[in-house]
Formats: structure tokens, sequence, C-alpha cells
């Protein structure tokens, strides 16, 4: 056994840090239930040989159903998430990268408990999330709780979270960092196997 994670990190870009905190928190307090969405980004692994994922849009997933301990996010949820993606992508000036943005992960909330990810967390991102560069995300609103958590050589552990930084630079910053930080092979290659 392991807890050694695929990735070393992740790095979130402040607005969608902020748009997560705030869907979770608006439920939380609302209705009190569970919301779920997704994460956009790129992997990357830097000329140090660090991997990671830097997450730059999350969304609402539409469609959800969600109690106070459960959340379900529709197979058409997909379409309306990929087109705010690709708007926020482009006012991002994201396209000169010359890449599209892939799913990198879930975020899900537990309101008015704690961060953790539960057996039927785990299934999940076993059957949608499995890809060794894809994360969970939990936050834990009304509190200061949050979490990722990552694959590792013996699957996805929920003691295994992954250090994160919320990217404390300018979103008009994003796509000079993303092509300096990530000056790694998945330019090249596309999306990477490990
Ligand atoms: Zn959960």
């Amino acid at each position: 056994m392991t807890d050694r994670t695929h990735l070393d990190g992740v790095i979130i870009s402040r607005s969608a840090a902020a748009a997560i905190d705030r869907f979770a928190g608006r439920a939380t307090k609302a209705s009190g239930t569970e919301v779920i969405g997704l994460l956009f980004g790129l992997p990357f692994e830097t000329v140090a040989g660090e991997r990671g994922v830097w997450i730059v849009h999350a969304d609402l997933a539409a469609g959800q159903t969600g109690s106070a301990i459960h959340v379900e996010m529709p197979a058409e949820a997909y379409g309306p998430a990929w087109a705010g993606c690709r708007e926020a992508w482009h006012r991002l000036g994201l396209d000169a990268l010359g890449r599209d943005p892939l799913v990198v992960g879930w975020w899900h909330s537990h309101p008015n408990m704690h961060v953790f990810m539960s057996g039927t967390d785990v299934d999940n991102a076993q059957t949608q999330f499995s890809l060794p560069w894809q994360v969970s995300y939990v936050v834990a609103p009304p509190g200061p709780q949050r979490a990722f958590f990552g694959w590792t050589d013996d699957g996805l552990r929920p003691d295994a979270r992954l250090p994160a930084h919320v990217w404390s630079g300018l979103d008009s910053e994003l796509q000079w960092h993303l092509r300096e930080q990530a000056a790694c092979r998945i330019w090249r290659e596309g999306v990477p196997t490990w």
C-alpha cells in the first residue's frame, strides 16, 4: 500500500475556487443540500518532473438532484458544462495556448459536515474520473475545510490528499503562467498517459 499520489499537487485559479465556494455556500444556506460540478483545466508536468493539474474553470452541474447527504449529476450536464468552460477558456485568453481544456475532475459539497471521501464518492470517482490526473475536490460549507484527493497506485485512497495552491495572480496572467510553468510534454503530445 502506498499513499503516494500520481500528482504532486493542484493549482486552482482564484475564480474557480471562488465559484465553488459560492455555489456550495449558497446551496448550504438555502436548503442544506449537496451540490456537484465539473473541474476543467489541464494536467502538466514541469521540467523538474513535478506533475499536477491546473484548474481554471468550475461549474455547477445542470439538472442535478441532491439532498443533505447525496447528489447526482445527469450525463446531460456535460453539454452546458462544456459550453461554460469554452466561454471561460476564451475569456481568460487561453485559446492562445492551442490546447483544448480537459475535464480534470469533479467537486462536490458536504454541507454542515466535514471533508472526506465516502464509499459512494470513491465509486463515483472510479467510474467517471479514473484517469491518473483527474482529481476529486470536496468542500464543507459553511466551514473552511477543503481538500483535493488524487489517485495512488492503490486507487483513490481517502487519506491521499493533494497539496493545493490557489493561484494568487490575476486571471489575465493565466495564459502566460500556464505556458511557462507547464513547459512540458503535454503541449506537444496531447493528453498524458501517466
Ligand atoms: Zn461526498
